[in-house]
């Protein structure tokens, strides 16, 4: 299913949430797709927990519009919902077994019995617990990880338009933070259901979800695909908290060419030729660690420097260097490991084409 060109579902326009004369949340405009994953992402404190609680109803909006399937819901309760939200703390009944747990939504809308049963039983298996040894367990006695899976499971038999995801991931330990990573994402495209996500991993977002919106102090910088913001991130804070990434600080000097301006030393670099740069304007140069090579004597490139390779950091299959420019400016490499370099001074080349150049 192509979710690009799905109908939105969720509409958020010009939402503003102050506290006091704190703007939390700054007049932000976005949608969100039916049966889309769309996550939330932003550093601590940036709005993320206080837009999903207006989404959600938890949190009234100070202006702007909430629309469901094109319908205004900024005065409808949360109860009164079709959403639902999955906590960082898992809200979890704990005397409780795990089935009764999961067919407690079922039962307060007076599903019977059996076919309650039967529901729950679907549910446990689809989150990847045997029913037949889960179903009686009471949820104290079982782990972190599977607790998530019977909050999930919980949440889906709500059969909710939108599930909404507070950081639920955050407190489970980073192996089987990747496994339910993926097995979220393959729930979300089995269920088809519309996933709203919230979390301060970039990483976590990249790899789960259709569409990333990256917040910044209450306002969205930017908004796309992961492949998008990996190959277009709009500014140096989006395309520094993408990842390890080499910004250099440059000034303009004439078309394609600038001075990098490495700790107190100004270099002549070549930079990609943009009409609307003028001399004398400063801006960020990305450029990504992969695209950074050690040149062989003779080989050529659009920009070369010398220098000293001062640590080297093995990453399974590629080999990560801290590369010093000129004291205190340093450099992050990677490479293959095939292309490990036992050397301690080389000549650092990159094509112009590989770097980018950002607004600060
Ligand atoms: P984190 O990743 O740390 O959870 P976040 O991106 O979810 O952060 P929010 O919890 O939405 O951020 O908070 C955004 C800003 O609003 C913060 O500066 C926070 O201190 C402030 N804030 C949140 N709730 C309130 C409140 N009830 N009263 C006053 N200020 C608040």
């Amino acid at each position: 299913m192509d979710i690009s060109t799905a109908l939105p579902i969720l509409e958020v326009k010009g939402i503003t949430k102050r506290f006091g004369k704190f703007v939390a949340v700054d007049n932000v405009d976005f949608f969100i797709r039916d049966g889309e994953f769309f996550t939330l992402v932003g550093p601590s404190g940036s709005g993320k927990t206080t837009l999903l609680r207006m989404l959600v109803g938890m949190e009234k909006p100070s202006s702007g519009e909430l629309k469901l399937r094109g319908n205004r819901i900024n005065e409808l309760a949360p109860n009164k919902r079709p959403t639902c939200m999955v906590f960082q703390s898992l809200a979890l009944f704990p005397h409780m077994t795990v089935g009764k747990n999961v067919e407690f939504p079922m039962n307060i809308r007076g599903v019977k019995d059996s076919d309650r049963r039967t529901r729950a039983m679907e549910l446990l298996t689809l989150l990847h617990l045997n029913p037949y040894r889960y179903y009686d367990k009471n949820v104290t006695q079982c782990s972190g990880g599977e607790r998530q899976r019977v909050a999930l499971a919980r949440a889906l038999a709500y059969d909710p338009d939108i599930l909404f995801f507070d950081e639920p991931l955050s407190a489970i330990d980073a192996q089987l933070r990747k496994v339910l990573q993926k097995e979220l994402k393959d729930i979300q495209r089995q269920t088809r259901k519309t996933f709203c996500y919230v979390t301060h991993s970039l990483e976590e977002a990249m790899v789960m979800s259709d569409r990333v919106a990256i917040l910044r102090a209450g306002a969205i910088e930017q908004i796309g695909t992961p492949d998008k913001i990996y190959a277009s991130p709009k500014n140096a804070f989006v395309a520094e908290f993408m990842g390890e990434v080499n910004l250099l600080s440059i000034v303009a000097t004439e078309p394609g060419k600038a001075t990098w301006e490495a700790n107190l030393n100004r270099l002549p670099i070549h930079i990609p030729v943009d009409p609307t740069l003028e001399s004398g304007a400063a801006r960020k140069l990305l450029i990504r660690p992969e695209s950074l090579r050690f040149l062989a004597s003779g080989e050529v490139a659009g920009n070369s420097i010398p220098v000293r390779i001062i640590n080297e950091f093995l990453l399974g299959s590629r080999i990560q260097y801290h590369v010093e420019v000129v004291p205190g400016c340093n450099l992050t490499v990677e490479r293959l490991r095939e292309e490990r370099t036992t050397a301690t001074e080389a000549t650092l080349g990159w094509e112009i084409t590989d770097s980018q150049i950002l607004e600060s």
